[in-house]
């Protein structure tokens, strides 16, 4: 029923422990993602929900699977941790999608497992509701993340603060593989699982590097890059991960884990929602210098694999590790040019989009609505007229003070008219500004909801983050800033 082949089962002991699922009451199925789950060529009846609960939940193994947890190790918040591993995750096994890629199932929530240390192993139903609908939204930004293939519910209360209702989650990623699985060896001296490992990873993600001379060293340069590009596109679109730590960082580079993230509403390039950030540590513009961060514990494991001389392998990692700046300082402005509707290059583009951020900041302005406004103007000012007006008026009503914004607007007009191809110049604005990203406030509305039993806000916004360049009237409420009362001050990891 699932075309297993898992290449991870096959790796040395040392890299996991085989563990079953622990059955749940209660299985009831809350969401399935059929369309993916035809990707993964996963032959399943999307109408027979019991038997999708029954597997979801780990209450029914599909034949061939062989299900493990994930030794790791990583620094969380700055401290090194030698064991962490999947607590609370169980890897069913890995099918080849499609396209030819290779991808994990993974259950979230489905019992302790040998990493489990104090925790119970299990996931609750808030937690669960939100990483699917951000997996799913950032897909379809186009973001690289891991995706939601179900979620159930347990029919089980899970005991935090208090007692709430459980469920488990079903991702699909490129590979679970993080800078933590390396930290995990690195930290045990075992050089030789880490040459395993670096060859797993190339022969898994980078086929390419393996006719390199030194394949460790361009590893690192590729994930470093990957690494680069897609924290510059979480700038884009407003993302703060909020949990940073090298456990939480894939060699594949997807995003992973979205456990407090959150998406800026005004743009406030220190925001940090996560109450357990308290040092402000994972900050929105903090997260290209934290990466890099990450990056270099990343070289510190390679180091034995990259040089048996010492010396030149620290220079050659510095060297890729002092390229990561330009990279993302590079892949950043691609990244915001698009936002801007610039498809060529000036010299002055950093400051048009600095001096638009400063702005923004200066007047609180939406970080999602600004950019989206900018879309339309420069639509209406391609139609000419009255629609020009009113459109230059709605967006500099996102400005308080808007001195600032008038003057800015001048200088962008003048910039994009020397775009050679205006109709193009607009199409790059709607691909790269969003109408609706999962605002903060609808995510929390949408989980009191079903807490409360009532899961079709869930569903509803599920459809609205699908398809996030679109205009769809029916949608137009989770385009909408917060009001006050509504704003989310903190996020929860909710483990
Ligand atoms: P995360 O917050 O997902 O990055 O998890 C950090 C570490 O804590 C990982 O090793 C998890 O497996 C573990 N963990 C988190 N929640 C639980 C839980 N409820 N039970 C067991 N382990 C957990
Ligand atoms: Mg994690």
């Amino acid at each position: 029923m699932f075309p297993f082949d898992n290449s991870y089962a096959r790796l040395p002991e040392s890299f996991h422990a085989s563990v079953y699922p622990e059955p749940v009451e209660g299985p009831v199925l809350i969401a399935f993602n059929a369309q993916l789950a035809q990707h993964l060529g996963l032959d399943l009846d999307a109408s027979d929900a019991g038997r999708l609960a029954a597997i979801f939940s780990g209450n029914v193994l599909p034949p061939g699977a062989e299900p493990l947890a994930m030794a790791y190790a990583g620094h969380q918040f700055g401290n090194f941790v030698p064991r962490l591993g999947d607590g609370r995750a169980i890897l069913l096994g890995e099918v080849v999608d499609a396209g030819g890629k290779r991808c994990d199932i993974q259950l979230k929530g489905a019992g302790p497992t040998p990493f489990s240390r104090r925790g119970d192993g299990r996931a609750a139903l808030g937690p669960v509701l939100r990483e699917y609908i951000l997996s799913e939204a950032m897909a379809a930004l186009g973001i690289p993340a891991t995706r939601a293939l179900a979620a159930v519910a347990s029919g089980e209360r899970v005991q935090r603060e208090r007692m709430l209702p459980g469920a488990v989650f079903t991702r699909v990623a490129a590979s679970h593989v993080r800078i933590g699985t390396f930290q995990f060896f690195a930290a045990r001296s075992d050089t030789d699982a880490l040459k395993t490992l670096v060859d797993y990873v190339i022969d898994r993600h980078y086929p390419d590097l393996k006719a390199e001379e030194k394949p460790a060293l361009a590893l690192l340069q590729r994930v470093a890059e990957r690494q680069a590009e897609l924290v510059a596109r979480w700038l884009g679109i407003g993302f703060i991960h909020g949990v940073m730590n090298t456990d939480n960082m894939t060699l594949s580079g997807e995003t992973i884990d979205f456990g407090p993230c959150a998406f800026l509403d005004e743009y406030e390039p220190m925001k940090v929602f996560s109450s357990i950030d308290q040092q402000g540590r994972y900050a929105y513009r903090n997260q290209p210098g934290i990466a890099q961060w990450n990056i270099a514990r990343l070289a510190e494991c390679l180091l034995p694999l990259i040089d048996a001389d010492e010396e030149q392998a620290v220079t050659a990692a510095n060297a890729v590790l002092q390229s990561f700046g330009a990279h993302f300082q590079a892949a950043w402005l691609g990244v915001f040019r698009g936002k801007l509707g610039l498809a060529t290059q000036e010299d002055g583009d950093d400051e048009l989009v600095q001096a638009l951020l400063s702005a923004m900041q200066d007047g609180r302005a939406d970080f999602t609505l600004t950019f989206r406004r900018l879309t339309d103007l420069a639509q209406a000012d391609a139609a000419g007229g009255d629609a020009r007006l009113q459109a230059e008026a709605v967006f500099l009503e996102g400005f308080m003070p808007w001195e600032k914004a008038e003057a800015w607007l001048a200088t962008w007009r003048n910039r994009l008219s020397r775009e050679p191809d205006a109709p193009a110049s607009i199409a790059l604005m709607r691909r790269a500004n969003p109408a609706i990203i999962p605002r903060n406030h609808r995510v929390e509305e949408l989980i009191a909801a079903a807490l409360a039993g009532d899961l079709s806000p869930f569903h509803r916004m599920l459809a609205a983050v699908s398809d996030p360049y679109a205009d769809h009237a029916e949608f137009d409420a989770y385009r909408e800033a917060p009001k006050d009362e509504e704003r989310v001050l903190r996020t929860f990891c909710g483990t």
